[in-house]
């Protein structure tokens, strides 16, 4: 273990597998206070105990939600602001890729609510509290597949699914940097700064979800991707290297900031899914 986070409060999500997990895991050996959140309480007990041990800090907690539940992302925060006076760093992480279009339980196009609207409503709802504690930290995992185009304000939904699920996920993941931009500049001044990131191509629970020619796809490609370790180190990085102190507005991918696709920049398009968000977690 080491000092460097000591007194420092950290809510990750999707802590139970894979990049999640690591970064719990070494923020937790770092000497901060971890809360991790999982949707299965068997599966997020054994994750919070196992990073307990691995760590050797009593200082890990869980908390349940299925984040791509908007009632249950308010529940998570309710629960967390009870437990807690501060919140140092949030790591946005828990995110999926589904090749088939499903519904969330509130109606949403699953990849939009669980990629996107938890990420916006669980930071909303834990704002205060981060002001509060400032200087403090918000971390949103993207991923390069942002890239992939423009978002489609008449199709949000992406009712026309095409291509596997790519499109869907491509724009949950350009949701998350357009966010983050909007994000920053709504809290400039405040003390809490918000990056995006890229973590590379990790071999984790990721795509696995899925059946058929997806999840062999998923295996095939997780032999030739980082591994969990290497592919949380910008999430780490983000949330305790001193060296982004301050640095806000910013995506990175191996620890450097990088420019993010052209589309993400559009401000009028990161005001209006800031708008279109609001509405949405409304239900
Ligand atoms: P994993 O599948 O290994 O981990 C995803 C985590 O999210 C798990 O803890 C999972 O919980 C949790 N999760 C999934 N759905 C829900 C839900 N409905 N409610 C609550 N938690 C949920 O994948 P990664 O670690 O790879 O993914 C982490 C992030 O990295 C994601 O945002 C992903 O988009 C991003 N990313 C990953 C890349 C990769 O190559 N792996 C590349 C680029 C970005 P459970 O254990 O219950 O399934």
């Amino acid at each position: 273990m080491t000092n460097e986070m000591n007194g420092k409060v950290v809510l990750v999500t999707g802590a139970t597998n894979g990049i999640g997990k690591v970064a719990a895991l070494e923020l937790a050996k770092k000497g901060a206070s971890v809360t991790i959140v999982g949707r299965s309480a068997e599966k997020t007990a054994a994750a919070a105990a196992e990073i307990r041990q691995a760590s050797g800090s009593s200082a890990v907690e869980f908390l349940l939600a299925d984040l791509s539940v908007m009632a249950q992302v308010r529940r998570l925060a309710g629960e967390f602001l009870q437990k807690h006076n501060r919140l140092d760093v949030l790591v946005n992480n828990a995110g999926a890729y589904f090749s088939q279009r499903q519904l969330s339980a509130d109606g949403y196009e699953m990849t939009f609510a669980l990629n996107h609207l938890s990420y916006f409503l669980l930071t909303g709802l834990l704002l205060d509290l981060l002001k509060a504690s400032a200087p403090a930290r918000i971390v949103n995992v993207s991923s390069a597949a942002h890239t992939m185009g423009p978002l489609d304000f008449n199709d949000l939904m992406t009712e026309d699914y095409g291509m596997a699920g790519f499109k869907a996920y491509g724009r949950s993941k350009l949701a998350n940097v357009m966010f983050t931009y909007e994000l920053a500049r709504r809290l400039e001044g405040t003390g809490v700064t918000v990056n995006a990131l890229h973590p590379g191509g990790v071999n984790t629970g990721f795509g696995k979800n899925n059946t058929g020619l997806v999840k062999a796809a998923m295996k095939i490609f997780g032999r030739f991707s980082l591994t969990a370790e290497q592919g949380a180190q910008t999430t780490i990085y983000l949330a305790s290297s001193p060296e982004v102190n301050g640095v806000s507005a910013k995506y990175f991918d191996k620890c450097k900031a990088v420019a993010s696709s052209e589309a993400s920049y559009d401000l009028a398009a990161q005001r209006k899914l800031w708008e279109i968000s609001e509405k949405l977690i409304a239900v």
